[in-house]
């Protein structure tokens, strides 16, 4: 990817680029809709991103291109307004651009830009925290800025709510940032706060992304938004991470049965994440791939953010050779299952999940190999 981005940045820009930045794509490895519920989660940064190269103008004129557009798109560096159409995509370096000054940070003015990418876009693997961090990472370099992790997932993370626009949690920014090979990226959303927890070696993931999306999968958060702050509201704490599992059972009669399910996957679900920390930690996967697919049972059955797609993806991952377990990854109602295997599953039996998926569904779903990856940095060139 080096080569191609230094060689492609000449090419368009017919010069040569001052900075690389390159930033992984991430999965939720387990820990289901506990962001805004103040838990905990584990995600993993992979060993694919997105890499931007830059190169300061003194003109003002600020150039963007990318791998996946033909134009090269013009903006004058005094006015940083939202893009529409085919220019839509440079909101996110924009919105890096215009978040610096709110967290006191000053950005460069005139540059060309070019973004670069081996993970695939709107596939659940959150390129966009990629391309939000490695712009900032570019950016910040250029004005010789050399930020703490912290300070760039703030970044990203505020350009994605408030200039992009998507109400994204922690985990997509978090993960990209403070990822590490061979490591699992564990967040405690309350403060945030990061830690790093060892993979244990011949670790592997598939991820199958159906591209189902259920029609009404906003409306579907929203609501599960509000079951969730309404059952800690009758539990009497300010979130339901505060409630232990024993208190949720003993407090079972305060709430409606289904605020009763809604909390409850939340709460256990807050709990096998520290279980599979703990599992992690003595090189146990077989356990690891337990809690994994137990989260995947309870959406299904609990928080009920699962679909037919995603619940076959799993009963043929769980009954496949070397797939130590598997769940949906990311908010549910359509997207993408993630297994964890050894390393002797391989291609042979990832066709054999898509076969047995696409005779059910017709569409084969998008199959793809990964391995942990470091998190977002300079790239030296
Ligand atoms: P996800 O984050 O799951 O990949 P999103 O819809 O949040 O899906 O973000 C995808 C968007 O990120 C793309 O539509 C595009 O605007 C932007 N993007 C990702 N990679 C690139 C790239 N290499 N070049 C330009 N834009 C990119
Ligand atoms: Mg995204």
């Amino acid at each position: 990817m080096k080569a191609a981005i230094l060689s492609k940045f000449r090419n368009v820009f017919g010069r040569q680029p001052e900075i690389v930045a390159r930033a992984p794509g991430r999965i939720e490895f387990i820990g289901n809709h506990t962001d805004y519920n103040g838990g905990t989660v584990l995600g993993a940064a992979i060993d694919r991103g997105v890499w931007v190269a830059y190169a300061s103008r003194a003109d003002g004129q600020r150039r963007f291109a990318s791998d996946q557009r033909g134009e090269i798109i013009s903006v004058p560096a005094a006015a940083i307004q939202r893009q529409e159409g085919p220019a839509r995509w440079t909101n996110y370096p924009l919105g890096i651009l215009a978040s610096l000054p709110e967290s006191g940070l000053r950005g460069p003015a005139g540059f060309d830009y070019l973004a670069m990418s081996d993970l695939p876009a709107g596939a659940g693997l959150s390129s966009s925290a990629a391309i939000e961090l490695a712009s900032a990472l570019a950016f910040l370099g250029a004005v010789g800025s050399e930020p703490e992790r912290e300070t760039v997932v703030k970044l990203g993370r505020h350009a994605e709510n408030h200039f992009v626009g998507v109400p994204c949690g922690i985990l997509d920014q978090g993960v990209s940032g403070f990822g590490r090979e061979n490591h699992l990226v564990f967040i405690d959303c309350r403060g945030p706060r990061f830690t790093t927890v060892p993979m244990p070696a011949g670790a592997h993931f598939w991820i199958f992304n159906t591209h189902t999306k259920h029609a009404l999968v906003d409306g579907f958060y929203a609501q599960r938004h509000r079951e969730c702050a309404e059952a800690a509201r009758a539990l009497g704490v300010p979130l339901l991470a505060d409630v232990s599992p024993d208190a949720l059972a003993a407090a079972a009669d305060r709430l409606n049965p289904v605020a009763f399910k809604r909390a409850r996957h939340v709460v256990e679900e807050i709990a096998r994440v520290a279980a599979a920390v703990t599992a992690l930690r003595q090189d146990d996967l077989a356990a690891v791939g337990r809690l994994l697919t137990a989260s995947h049972r309870s959406s299904q059955t609990l928080f009920e953010n699962s679909t037919p797609e995603l619940d076959l993806l799993v009963d043929v991952l769980t009954g496949t050779a070397h797939v130590h377990g598997a769940r949906l990854t990311g908010g549910g109602f359509g997207g993408a299952v993630m297994a964890l295997t050894s390393a002797e599953f391989g291609d042979a039996q990832a066709r054999g999940v898509a076969e047995a998926y696409a005779a059910r569904f017709g569409a084969r779903p998008d199959v793809l190999h990964a391995r942990t990856g470091d998190g977002a940095a300079l790239v030296a060139i």
